[in-house]
């Protein structure tokens, strides 16, 4: 039984795996135990698996797994988990944000007696103000919105035990939200802080694009505040319309001095207006995700391993 598994996606990392490579292996020396490192090609448009398959030829111990095109960040850490055969196992970024060092610092904490310890970020070196900003009110929103204590501040950099691992293989879902998906697991999971630092080298594979389906993921899988919120509004809505017949009927027939009034009509039009379309729009996030999920699709597809079942 192999004691850490270390599991790195990788999206055009070609210019960091030498150092993230030799980063890792001496807080492995320094841990001393068995380990595997597991390195998850997500479809990298540069030379990144062939310096994979290189240092995979040099170390037995260094195992990769090619994907057929990029499937993004969740699903690549998902198939690292699913491969994986550690008692722990470590989940890190490829791009040395996550400094390799404080895996010492996670195994220790965890074999105080938890099931999962995260990597909590006290600062974030060398990201824009605005990815930073958005960051702290998604993190901040999301755990108002569920009933899962889902820890801020937090990315997927943490060690897990092999139970979360089974759990998580036991959550089938298409739509993934890691961080959220191991809050909801439970067990006891605690954390040790740390400075998150800059990229290595290289540009985010984090486009806007990506990092608003990824918050979008987290809260339709964790949350149904927004659907209740369609519904609240259409309460409001329906009362103060309610409040305004009893005003229209009464000023039409106990006063004289009605008038046809076009501005409360074309408010009140482009006001339900906008308030079904955001509904409809809140509905169809919910419905596109059943769409997915009952496609059954498998998660990703492998195109080459080193890893034998
Ligand atoms: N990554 C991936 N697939 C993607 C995007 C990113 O496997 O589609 C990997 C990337 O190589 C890195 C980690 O996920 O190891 C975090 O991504 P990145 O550093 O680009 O995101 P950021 O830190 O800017 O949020
Ligand atoms: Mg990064």
């Amino acid at each position: 039984m192999i004691a850490l598994s270390i599991v790195v996606p990788i999206y055009n990392e070609e210019d960091n795996i030498e150092l993230l490579y030799q980063r890792l292996i001496s807080v492995i020396e320094k841990i001393g135990e068995s380990y595997e490192l597991i390195f998850v090609n997500d479809g990298s448009k540069d030379k990144s698996i062939d310096k994979l398959k290189i240092k995979a030829q040099e170390n037995p111990f260094v195992k990769y797994i090619d994907f057929s095109r990029n499937f993004g960040h969740q699903i690549a850490v998902t198939a690292g988990l699913e491969l994986s055969k550690g008692e722990s196992i470590v989940i890190i970024d490829g791009d040395l944000q996550d400094p390799p060092e404080l895996i010492e610092d996670l195994y220790q904490k965890k074999k105080e007696g938890f099931e999962v310890v995260y990597a909590r970020r006290k600062k974030r070196k060398g990201e824009s103000w605005l990815k930073k900003f958005t960051a702290r009110v998604f993190y901040r929103i999301l755990k108002n919105i569920t009933s899962i204590d889902i820890p801020v501040d937090t990315g997927d950099f943490r060690i897990i035990d092999r139970k979360i691992v089974e759990v998580l293989r036991e959550m089938p879902e298409y739509h993934r939200y890691i961080r959220g998906q191991i809050s909801w697991i439970g067990y006891n999971q605690t954390y040790v802080e740390y400075e998150r630092d800059e990229r290595n080298s290289g540009v985010t594979g984090y486009s806007y694009s990506k990092m608003f389906k990824f918050a979008l993921d987290g809260i339709t899988s964790f949350s149904d505040f927004p659907l209740k919120l369609a519904t609240f509004l259409g309460f409001i809505v329906s009362i103060v319309a309610f409040v305004t017949l009893l005003f229209a009927l009464y000023a039409r027939y106990f006063t004289s001095n009605y008038e046809p009034g076009w501005t409360s009509i074309i408010i009140s039009i482009l006001f339900l207006g906008g308030i079904q379309l955001v509904s409809i729009g809140i509905i169809g996030e919910y419905i596109s995700r059943i769409n997915t999920q009952v496609k059954r699709r498998p998660l990703y597809i492998v195109k080459d391993t080193n890893i034998e079942k």
